[in-house]
């Protein structure tokens, strides 16, 4: 079982400036404000939260979900929380 990855960056979608933020172990973030234009987004449909729209690495619960069924944590296919 591989660990649980608690930082994940944020690439806007507008003006595509990264922010590395760390993610609620137990909870998905819906909106995130890009800091560098005030861009509110959210997620792409299909997805839960925005770190797996457009986060570097998905959040917690589905990092183990995919863990549990054999997949890496960027692989799709794993069901969002
Ligand atoms: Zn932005």
């Amino acid at each position: 079982m591989s660990a649980v990855v608690l930082e994940s960056v944020l690439s806007c979608p507008h003006c595509a400036f990264a922010s590395r933020e760390t993610m609620p172990l137990d909870a998905c973030r819906f909106f995130h404000e890009c800091p560098a234009c005030g861009t509110v987004f959210a997620p792409l449909p299909g997805d839960c939260c925005v770190f797996c729209s457009y986060g570097s690495v998905p959040c917690p619960p589905v990092q183990q979900r995919r863990a549990a069924a054999g997949l890496e944590a960027r692989e799709p296919g794993a069901a969002c929380c």
